[in-house]
């Protein structure tokens, strides 16, 4: 404390402010928001730098995604590895057309993976059916089974595409803008 007593000045103003924010119900809430945000913040930061992505394949777009993972893409770079089970990967990219009878499977494997999960339309056959969009067995779009983060239109889409759309979602998980 200084002579003049002003550090007890400081101490008192922030006092005031403390019982104010106390007292204030809106001040309150958005005095909440702030120490809360850097916390979430953290989390949903480590949750985008580690999406481990189901490998499976459904159409011709598997193989772009394939392209992704190997060494000239090298998904590894973004912390994005690939797992052999929906059990231990928070990512499903739906590349290919969904018929019907794979429609129960789809929804069974997104079920299995725990949350938060995130799910990426690659593709015109996932966004709406694509070129398949009124035959009798496939499914317009993945939405209707299982709910979609990010769109990616294209025919097939390129790994670079694929890339974009990760980062839309990884840029959507550090906002709290998600489908899921
Ligand atoms: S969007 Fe085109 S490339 Fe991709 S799965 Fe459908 S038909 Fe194949």
């Amino acid at each position: 404390m200084s002579a003049d007593g002003s550090q007890t000045h400081v101490i008192f103003t922030k006092k005031d402010e403390l019982l104010e924010v106390a007292q204030d119900e809106k001040k309150r809430k958005s005095f909440l928001a702030k120490v809360k945000r850097p916390a979430e913040y953290l989390i949903n930061w480590g949750v985008k730098s580690s999406l481990w992505m189901y490998a499976w394949g459904l159409a011709c777009c598997a193989i772009e995604m394939m392209a992704f993972g190997a060494a000239r893409w090298d998904s590894d770079r973004y912390g994005i590895i690939a797992r052999g089970t929906p059990r231990q990967a928070d990512l499903m990219i739906v590349n290919g057309p969904i018929t019907y009878m794979m429609a129960p499977r789809v929804k069974r494997l997104f079920n299995q993976m725990p949350q938060p999960r995130y799910v990426i339309a690659m593709g015109e056959c996932a966004i709406n059916g694509g070129p398949f969009w009124d035959s009798y067995s496939i499914v317009k779009g993945a939405d209707k089974i299982i709910p979609v983060d990010v769109y990616i239109p294209g025919c097939p889409v390129n790994p670079e595409a694929l890339l974009d759309g990760i980062i839309k979602l990884q840029d959507k998980i550090l906002k709290g803008e998600l489908a899921s």
